[in-house]
């Protein structure tokens, strides 16, 4: 790509593509010229697109580190000042721009690029730092105004809480870790307790999903989950397979690479 063209005003369909990435970047870039501010890099429609999609929400993108590590870190010119910030981030997003996809009674028009680009607004690495990924269809006429009762929330609370009381036990005495999701990679070693068959499946999903380290961590920490509510000591196969369901957005990027 000529990059003295693009300046020239002779942009055909694949620089209108980049235009549109670059148009959806400017208002929330805080008043930075996206354009100046790649001008002076040598990169290609691919690299660049990729570039943007790593810095099209950056206001997510500074979650990373409290979502991590429970602290946030405030940098000024004088001073830096590190503040306690644990908190539990609950988000929702559309599957694809236009909302159906996936829906078994619309048709969804958007084209699996666009479907992956607009995925990859919400960075890998943020991703990664989100435990539980879960698909939530339109409900049905039937169930909306369907009397049948499930499990009521006051059952579930006893469940939550008995599961709490074992993770408080768990970690009794150590410092900053009161429950699963603040275990440490040593922690892990510790409590979650590995069978042959339980590796398997493991390894299975990380192969075919391709899951980062930090990935295969909070499946762990979620099949740990999973197993205090069950009130299971032990950690099985069915603990950890219904952890990896949780990951859908990891199998999705799986799903829309596949259909391209
Ligand atoms: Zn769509």
């Amino acid at each position: 790509m000529d990059r003295a063209a693009l300046g020239a005003h002779e942009q055909h369909a694949v620089d209108l593509e980049r235009d549109e990435v670059l148009e959806q970047l400017a208002p929330r870039s805080r008043g930075i010229d996206a354009r100046r501010l790649f001008a002076g890099l040598d990169l290609g429609d691919e690299q660049l697109a990729a570039v943007l999609d790593d810095v099209v929400c950056p206001e997510l993108e500074v979650l990373r580190q409290p979502m991590e590590d429970g602290v946030v870190t405030l940098s000024r010119a004088a001073v830096s000042l590190t503040y306690p910030a644990r908190f539990m981030l609950a988000a929702a997003m559309n599957p694809c721009p236009c909302g159906y996809f996936g829906d078994p009674l619309h048709s969804c028009r958007c084209g699996p690029l666009s479907i992956e680009r607009y995925r990859s607004r919400i960075s890998g690495p943020l991703l990664d730092r989100i435990d539980i990924h879960l698909e939530v269809p339109a409900v049905a006429y039937g169930d909306l105004v369907g009397t049948q009762s499930d499990e009521t929330s006051a059952a579930i609370r006893i469940r939550v809480q008995r599961a709490r009381a074992v993770q408080r036990a768990r970690f009794q005495g150590q410092r900053g870790v009161h429950a699963n999701a603040h275990m440490t990679a040593r922690d892990l070693r510790r409590h979650c307790r590995l069978s042959g068959a339980v590796e398997a499946v493991l390894k299975q999903a990380v192969t075919r999903l391709g899951l980062s380290a930090r990935a295969y961590h909070r499946v762990l920490k979620i099949a740990r989950t999973i197993a205090d509510l069950a009130g299971s000591a032990e950690l099985t196969t069915a603990h950890v397979s219904e952890a990896i369901q949780y990951r859908s957005l990891d199998r999705k990027r799986e799903f829309v690479g596949e259909g391209r």
